[in-house]
């Protein structure tokens, strides 16, 4: 390797770090300079031009790599990335970036649709920079454990994303009693059911009428779906519905059809907290565009656990068909369900067979009042 010896006074310090250029994914172990003079780090890369990132301009991308690996951009070159791992550039890098850990403006839900983008330029960082340090934990299948893992890691990159503040994850719901109703309603659903693993059930303080499940166990639900529901029994659908996609694998399903190879990378890898992968697949579980078939199981399952349960098996058909006539067929959970063409046939079949004489209220009226206050 032939380094070049920094001769000029005005280099602070030199080193080496790995660079991607964002364009090719290739990892290029590159020189670095600080140069003092021109105020801006001089990235020297083999087949590369020069790189000038302005002190100023430079970012540390939250999330992507391991504590003592520093992971920059620059706002000139979004999609260029910079992997400093000697402890002494660190050091420098810290003390001469004044704007590092400072944060763009957040814009809400918008953000969501950004993300695929910057998630699938990174996704070349993961690959061929961590991957391969991690090749030897590798494993023939995908563990729980895994799921679970980025299930919990999309969570929170679901808070963040949504969050209000841009700075603050979106809040989760910790009412005590509402969370004791919530768990009240899971039990009655899933008494003597096998699922794959433990079940979650996490309200989040978002004004959007969703909920979906997520890798790994985590049904998620806004406040928004709450606040819309008439009854406990309505949510208690939502969730046997969700619930039953949690017990078929769905989510995984779908975060390895998404995501492809390097989903499967990442769920087998297991710990795999943040990256890139994770934002892509955010975006793809919220939106839980699953298959006809996946659809009606998961209606199978919760018609089952509802009846079980002694609730009308029509409590969901009820809800939509409110939220159909508020909202139009459009978004969050309405689309979910929407999209499945039978809905009407499903509507009208599980009026039909509905057992008024047998049912028993899922919530008592203080509980249910308690479920609809969880985010106070
Ligand atoms: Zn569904």
């Amino acid at each position: 390797m032939d380094f070049l010896e920094p001769q000029d006074e005005h280099f602070g310090y030199a080193g080496f770090a790995d660079f991607l250029d964002g364009k090719k994914p290739l990892v290029r172990r590159a020189e670095i300079l600080f140069d003092e003079e021109i105020g801006a780090l001089r990235i020297i890369a083999p087949q590369q031009r020069e790189r000038r990132w302005p002190f100023q301009a430079i970012r540390e991308i939250p999330d992507q790599a391991g504590r003592d690996m520093l992971v920059l951009g620059c706002l000139d070159e979004p999609l260029a990335r910079l992997m400093v791992d000697e402890a002494d550039a660190i050091r420098h890098i810290l003390r001469r970036c004044p704007e590092l850990h400072r944060r763009p403006p957040a814009q809400g839900q918008r953000r969501l649709v950004g993300w695929a983008a910057a998630a699938l330029a990174s996704v070349a960082l993961i690959i061929f920079g961590l991957v391969p340090i991690l090749a030897n934990q590798l494993a023939g299948f995908i563990p729980p454990e895994g799921e679970r893992a980025l299930g919990d890691a999309t969570y929170e990159q679901i808070r963040e994303a949504l969050s209000e503040s841009g700075f603050q994850p979106l809040p989760v719901c910790s009412g005590a009693k509402g969370r004791e109703a919530l768990g009240q309603m899971q039990a009655g659903l899933t008494e003597g059911v096998d699922l794959p693993y433990p079940l979650t059930v996490t309200v989040l303080d978002h004004p959007m009428v969703n909920a979906f499940a997520l890798p790994g166990g985590r049904v998620v639900f806004f406040r928004g779906l709450i606040e819309e529901a008439g009854a406990a029994e309505e949510v208690a659908a939502v969730l046997a519905h969700e619930i039953g996609h949690v017990a078929a694998r769905d989510p995984t399903r779908i975060a390895l059809r998404s995501a492809g190879s390097v989903g499967v990378l990442g769920l087998v890898l297991g710990d795999f907290a943040g990256g890139a992968v994770v934002l892509f697949l955010a975006e793809r579980l919220i939106e839980a565009s699953y298959s006809q078939e996946a659809e009606a199981t998961a209606d199978a399952f919760a018609a089952e656990r509802l009846a079980a349960a002694g609730v009308r098996p029509d409590a969901l058909a009820r809800f939509f068909r409110r939220l159909q006539k508020k909202h139009g067929d459009a978004d969050g959970i309405v689309a979910h369900f929407l999209s499945h063409p039978r809905l009407a046939e499903r509507i009208a079949s599980a009026e039909g067979t509905a057992a008024p004489g047998e049912t028993r209220p899922i919530l008592g009226k203080a509980e249910w009042a308690a479920l609809r206050q969880i985010c106070d």
